[in-house]
């Protein structure tokens, strides 16, 4: 595991959470990234596509490939958590992972929380940054991360503003992404954040923007969003984010 602090010193955006291995071409939106100077933390959805995904990344200092299970997929591949122990070593990151509460089924309700719980006790093995699916969930997930080993980013963070609140006093973070400036609730929240606490993402390919799936490059726009909400010039909130990242790569 290379330490990857003096790549991102050299990096002007970055996309703490993108499912690079879901595009078409991973490698064009790899390649677009690095030359526009954007770093990216490259979730994974289960266990047995990180190594192949480290593959992938190869030849790009700029990406970060994250072990994760993803928390919809948490019954289905509970299996694949043997492989978790031995991935450790060879990332700082990881994701995603988390718990989604749109399941009402409690046998994969009961799976989530036995994967969670599973990259928590990992996390013993040595301190990570968490990118952390918390839908619908919020509450749960700050109640079962609450004295994890770990730099958690709360990803896509859709809970109250008193839930965001307790989790910027634990020092967590958030990454903010397109769709929650698209609309006031999400706005409000994002304005309600700790700006030394916030990050950025795409989520892509799942989230849209003009009408196709995000990009890392398009992290841009959400630094014009967050320059808006803080009524800063792009380059202020840009330079924020930034040290925002360095500050959680260096706590953890
Ligand atoms: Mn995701």
């Amino acid at each position: 595991m290379s330490d990857p602090a003096p790549i991102v010193a050299a990096l002007q955006y970055v996309d703490t959470h993108c499912h690079v291995d879901l595009f078409p071409d991973p490698h064009a939106v790899m390649r677009e990234a690095q030359a526009a100077g954007v770093g990216i933390v490259a979730v994974t959805n289960t266990p047995s596509v990180f190594e192949p995904m480290v593959r992938l990344a190869e030849r790009f200092s700029n990406v970060f490939v994250a072990v994760g299970l993803h928390p919809e997929l948490a019954n289905e591949r509970e299996s694949e958590l043997r492989l978790v122990p031995g991935l450790w070593a060879k990332t700082r990151f990881v994701g995603e992972v988390g718990l989604d509460g749109s399941s009402r089924d409690p046998a994969l309700m009961a799976s989530q929380r036995r994967v969670l719980a599973s990259f928590i006790q990992c996390a013993e093995q040595g301190s990570r940054i968490m990118t952390v699916h918390s839908r619908r969930a919020a509450r749960e997930v700050l109640d079962a991360l609450n004295h994890v080993n770990a730099t958690v980013i709360l990803h896509w963070f859709s809970g109250s503003s008193s839930q965001a609140s307790e989790a910027a006093k634990r020092g967590w973070f958030f990454s903010v992404n397109s769709a929650m400036l698209g609309n006031d609730r999400g706005r409000a929240l994002v304005a309600s954040l700790p700006r030394h606490q916030v990050l950025t993402e795409t989520d892509g390919p799942f989230i849209q923007t003009d009408g196709r799936p995000a990009r890392p490059v398009d992290v841009r726009h959400v630094v014009d969003g967050l320059a808006g909400t803080w009524q800063v010039e792009h380059e202020e909130a840009r330079e924020t984010v930034m040290l925002n990242f360095r500050r959680a790569l260096g706590a953890s």
